[in-house]
């Protein structure tokens, strides 16, 4: 379904990514682990089209993918940003209304609204509260609604747990477990390696820009080396 090839990404001086391939099969929970500044973030960006790759080719159902960020969306890819950027000043319900925004199927959107308060009860509780007054943990599940109502078939997450109580980061997987049930496919950057890795079908390991390691995600969770490595204090 996503296919990236060869991808080198400068900033500047920094060669970020270092000649990357990666393929994501529709339906499938893909994770990229790796530690900070390893390149993980720049790759999302460059498939979402925020970042121009200096080299390289990303192609979706078999097609090179333009390289403006709207048109990747209208593709059907929706990437769910590293710290969540939720629209502060509007409450929760207008947020996820926001994410529909290139729909005009009334009813199908009336009816994801209902789905995603299914997927996540604590929005629904919270449908007029405004956004910037939600906790960490709302807001993650916020901007994950949010991309989620544009019915995306490629979801690109970008560290969903990252500053979230245990209990919360449990929450969150298992939602992506259950968006998984829901047709989709994700596309999952993470430092919880151990929590990544559990609920993959396949994973990358990225390291200073480069592909360490990739393979099926239980087999990676057995590896003694990436063990030590990143799951050291899983
Ligand atoms: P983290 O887990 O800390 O978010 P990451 O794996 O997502 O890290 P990236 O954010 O992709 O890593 O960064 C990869 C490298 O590129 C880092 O060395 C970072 O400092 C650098 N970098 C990222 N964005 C820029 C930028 N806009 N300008 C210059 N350097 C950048």
């Amino acid at each position: 379904m996503l296919k990236v090839e060869n991808l080198n990404v400068y900033y500047g001086g920094i060669h970020a990514l270092r000649g990357i391939n990666i393929e994501v099969e529709e339906g499938q929970i893909v994770s990229i682990i790796g530690s900070n500044g390893a390149g993980k973030s720049t790759l999302l960006n460059s498939i979402s089209g925020i970042v121009k790759p200096q080299k390289g080719v990303i192609s979706y159902k078999g097609k090179e993918i333009p390289r403006a960020p709207h048109r990747i969306v209208e593709l059907g890819i929706c990437q769910v940003p590293e710290g969540r950027l939720v629209f502060a000043n509007l409450t929760v319900k207008d947020n996820l209304i926001m994410g529909a925004y290139l729909r005009n199927d009334k009813k199908r959107i009336e009816e994801d609204l209902e789905k995603i308060y299914q997927l996540f009860p604590r929005l629904e509780e919270r449908k007029n509260q405004m956004a910037g007054t939600l906790s960490g943990g709302e807001q993650q599940m916020l901007a994950m609604g949010r991309g989620l109502m544009g019915d995306p078939d490629l979801i690109l997450l970008d560290e969903p747990s990252l500053g979230l109580a245990p209990l919360l980061v449990k929450t969150i997987f298992e939602i992506i477990e259950d968006i998984k049930k829901m047709n989709k496919t994700i596309l999952l950057v993470e430092q919880n390696a151990y929590k990544a890795l559990s609920i993959a079908d396949k994973a990358y390991v990225l390291e200073q820009g480069t592909i360490k390691k990739e393979g099926a995600a239980k087999e990676i969770l057995q590896d003694k080396s990436i063990l030590e490595a990143y799951l050291g204090k899983a």
